[in-house]
């Protein structure tokens, strides 16, 4: 049976300009917008408050390094505090194994990430570290990765900053990513990116790499929304192009979205303006047309007015009682034959029943007779004065109202209904006057 060895891990080619872009990342962390990065001033080799190169320094920094996971600086930093806190002398080993339980420590930590875990962690490495390396951390690296919760990264960084051993590279999740959005590395993991770069950056820059990109990425290279804009090496880094032309893209697309917007709206807007005029035109109309319309059946009369034909002679204007005449004459024109008969034959009943005439009806139809006599004086000089009213003068003046054109058919004929109405009103003489001032005479 023949076992295959495994396969090393594949070749990284130095990057060409890895050096220029190293040094703009050393401008930006001396005097750029890297400064002053939280790792400068709460980094896992400042929160010892003990002797430096002590047991007790060395257990500091390496408990420090084990709450750092997954956790903020500044977190961190107030966890060691409260345990350094704890005890006069400060945090040490035996104080971990003799004077707290896990429950108090876990309290004690507990605003850092997975705390009931590195406190069970903790716990245990110093009853290891008590039993196995008399209080004090191991200075191998085989020793600090047996240790509960203790990875590589912590064993090269617990080594080199306790030990002052630079044996391989810290490389956490600022590294790691950096690395590779810098094109440096193509690596999945942060020990994959350690060991990449192991192959190709030299020796000397192993120990201070991982606390120049810590602090740059908590400053610019950020994990979510990098500054690439600001950075002094996006020209020389992939994944800063990359960003800077979606940022590019999306502004131009932003500004042509919103072009478009209003090149859709403007006309929209307008022909919506238009139809709701178009609308608001055809409701108007339509509404006036109904409303004119149902006035109209309501009362006709407002809209086309008929001749008041009610009107009372001698009450109206002059001009009022002529339109009066007028249509009575032309109401009697049609029943003329009618009421000239009954005339003519209440006459004839009076005449031969030998009755005296009423002097009401006499003195009427002597106005009635007078109008065609003055008429004929003005145009003969002649005046023929009607003194003692006779039935007989009563029917010669009504044959001559019905015979004789010039006298008003609507006199005569009111005349005849006056007598054969019992109770005929009274019908003043100015106003047969003027009816007959308003036919003209006949010469
Ligand atoms: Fe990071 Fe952007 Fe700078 Fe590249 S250009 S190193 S991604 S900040």
């Amino acid at each position: 049976m023949i076992l295959s060895s495994p396969s090393p891990p594949p070749a990284v080619v130095e990057p060409t300009n890895w050096r220029a872009v190293y040094q703009g990342i050393e401008s930006m962390r001396r005097d750029g917008i890297a400064s002053n990065a939280p790792v400068d001033t709460m980094g896992c080799e400042r929160l010892s408050v003990s002797e430096v190169d002590s047991p007790n320094f060395r257990f500091q920094t390496l408990v420090g390094l084990m709450l750092s996971a997954q956790t903020k600086d500044a977190v961190t930093a107030a966890a060691m505090k409260n345990l350094n806190a704890r005890w006069s002398d400060g945090l040490t080993v035996h104080h971990i194994v003799h004077d707290i339980d896990e429950a108090e420590l876990d309290k004690l930590i507990s605003q850092v990430g997975f705390h009931q875990r590195k406190a069970n962690y903790i716990k245990r490495t110093a009853a290891i570290l008590e039993r196995d390396y008399g209080g004090d951390i191991p200075n191998t690296l085989q020793g600090l990765m047996s240790l509960p919760g203790v990875g590589p990264k912590m064993s090269y960084l617990a080594l080199q900053v306790a030990w002052r051993q630079t044996l391989g590279i810290g490389v956490d999740t600022h590294v790691h990513r950096i690395t590779n959005r810098l094109g440096w590395v193509h690596t999945t993991t942060p020990e994959k990116t350690r060991m990449a770069l192991e192959q190709w950056l030299p020796k000397e820059y192993w120990g201070k790499i991982n606390i120049l990109l810590v602090g740059f990425g908590q400053k610019v290279c950020l994990p979510v929304g990098p500054k690439c804009s600001v950075c002094r090496v996006n020209s020389a880094c992939p994944e800063g192009r990359r960003v800077l032309r979606v940022s590019l893209a999306s502004s131009t697309n932003i500004t042509l979205c919103r072009l478009d917007v209003r090149a859709i709206a403007y006309p929209v807007a307008c022909l919506t303006g238009e139809y709701l005029a178009l609308v608001g035109c055809i409701c108007c109309t339509a509404f006036s047309f109904l409303f004119f319309f149902s006035q109209y059946v309501k009362s006709p009369d407002k809209f086309f007015p008929l001749p008041d034909t009610n009107v009372t002679l001698g009450d109206e204007h002059p001009d009022d009682v002529k339109v009066k005449v007028k249509v009575e004459e032309k109401e009697m024109s049609e029943g003329e034959s009618e009421m000239s008969s009954a005339a003519a034959a209440a006459a004839v009943a009076v005449k031969e029943e030998g009755k005296e005439a009423d002097p009401q009806f006499m003195k009427q139809e002597t106005h009635v007779k007078q109008e065609p006599m003055q008429a004929d004086e003005e145009t003969s000089g002649h005046r023929e004065v009607l003194s003692a009213p006779s039935i007989s003068s009563a029917l010669s003046s009504t044959d001559a109202a019905v015979t004789s054109p010039s006298v008003s058919m609507a006199s005569v004929t009111r005349s005849s209904k006056q007598f054969l109405t019992p109770s005929p009103p009274p019908v003043s003489a100015s106003a047969h006057m003027h009816a007959s001032e308003s036919s003209p005479h006949p010469s």
